[in-house]
């Protein structure tokens, strides 16, 4: 595993762009990280006028015009593509018929580090507090950045079934979304849970793999109609509506799920060798929640200029209450919240000239 120095982002030798420095090579994922290091050797920075939280297509494309609209920004991730890297089969995104969505991502991180470019650090971010008229960021190395503005842009992370059996069978025979390597399940059964979009494509990348699929959802199939319509085609499903998980059963790995239709009904055991689990996802808030407000749903409040009910603090994508979890979506909020930041750094700028 090669990691660029500057900003910890994992790079391939073969693709990474190189510089030799006391007789040791170091790679790159950009030209700008070369050139930091270059001249620095460390990220040296620490205050900006930007802190953007998160690398989904929200914080890539806030960074992206943060890039564009020359501000000092940071961009602060886990990871580069959130959850859009899951996704095997993207139909709805304007410019490509079809795209996967690491496919996607590439094209987002070429554009973000190769054509613009802002400082980018691989890291999480532990807290947010306000410091001084703006604010202060601690990441999990317990380094901190300030910035007068924020974008909070940390999308969703997938809910839990919380019944006996799912921790004991996590990653041997349960799994959460969809997962790249199915061969496990080859010629054996499965089960898949939940009605969304994200089950449904767990489905059809199952349908040729697997010898039956059972997708168990306590509700009707939530997913966009032409996908249940597609899914619906499917000669090995057995779908099971209004039904509940009660227990995942086997012995050292996954052998079973029994479901429910309703309390008091008999139980069924479904042998099944994975388990795929969709239901849902819950917003990543916690972070800004001592300081913005957050809905019923914990998604951070936000006015249609992306700006939150803490001034200088803006949001965008999954993780808000805008309507509609896409990442066309997130990516026009992304882009949409860097100009508002904009506007509230000239309006502070302004107002310290006056
Ligand atoms: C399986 C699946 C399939 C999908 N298919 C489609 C599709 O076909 N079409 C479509 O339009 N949408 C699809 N979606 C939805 C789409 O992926 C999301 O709407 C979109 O990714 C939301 O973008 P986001 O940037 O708001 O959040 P996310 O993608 O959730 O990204 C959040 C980012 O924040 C980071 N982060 C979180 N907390 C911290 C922290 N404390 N410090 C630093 N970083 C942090 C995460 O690591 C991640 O990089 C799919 C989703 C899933 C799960």
């Amino acid at each position: 595993m090669i990691i660029d120095p500057i900003c910890k982002i994992e790079v391939k030798e073969d693709e990474a762009l190189k510089a030799e420095c006391d007789g040791l090579i170091y790679y790159f994922c950009s030209e700008g990280c070369r050139d930091k290091f270059l001249k620095e050797r460390t990220f040296a920075r620490t205050a900006y006028d930007l802190i953007i939280i998160g690398g989904g297509p929200a914080g890539l494309t806030a960074a992206v015009y943060a890039a564009t609209l020359k501000m000092e920004a940071l961009l602060v991730a886990k990871d580069l593509g959130g959850q859009a890297v899951d996704s095997t089969k993207i139909e709805n995104y304007l410019g490509f018929d079809f795209i996967t969505g690491p496919e996607l991502i590439d094209k987002f991180k070429h554009h973000l580090f190769d054509s613009h470019y802002i400082d980018h650090l691989m890291s999480e971010v532990e807290k947010i507090e306000p410091d001084d008229g703006g604010f202060k960021v601690t990441t999990s190395e317990l380094t901190t950045y300030t910035a007068k503005t924020l974008i909070i842009a940390t999308g969703m992370t997938r809910r839990r079934l919380g019944v006996p059996g799912e921790e004991k069978f996590l990653r041997k025979g349960i799994f959460y979304g969809n997962v790249q390597e199915l061969s496990f399940v080859e010629g054996e059964d499965a089960a898949v849970i939940g009605g969304g979009n994200s089950a449904l494509q767990v489905v059809e990348n199952l349908h040729t793999v697997a010898r039956n699929i059972h997708l168990i959802s306590t509700s009707e199939l939530t997913a966009d109609p032409a996908v249940v319509e597609r899914v619906g085609c499917l000669a090995n499903l057995h779908t099971y509506l209004g039904y509940k998980v009660l227990e995942f059963t086997g012995d050292r790995t996954l052998g079973g799920v029994t479901i429910r239709k309703k309390a008091g009904a008999e139980t069924l055991s479904l042998p099944v060798k994975g388990a795929f689990i969709a239901v849902g996802l819950e917003p990543n808030s916690s972070l800004a929640a001592p300081l913005v407000q957050l809905n019923e749903r914990r998604e951070i409040m936000i006015h249609p200029d992306c700006s939150t009910f803490h001034p200088g603090i803006f949001a965008a994508g999954d993780v808000t209450d805008a309507f509609g979890k896409r990442i066309i979506i997130a990516s026009g909020e992304g882009a949409k919240a860097a100009l508002a930041a904009r506007q509230y750094l000239l309006n502070l700028r302004k107002a310290v000239c006056a």
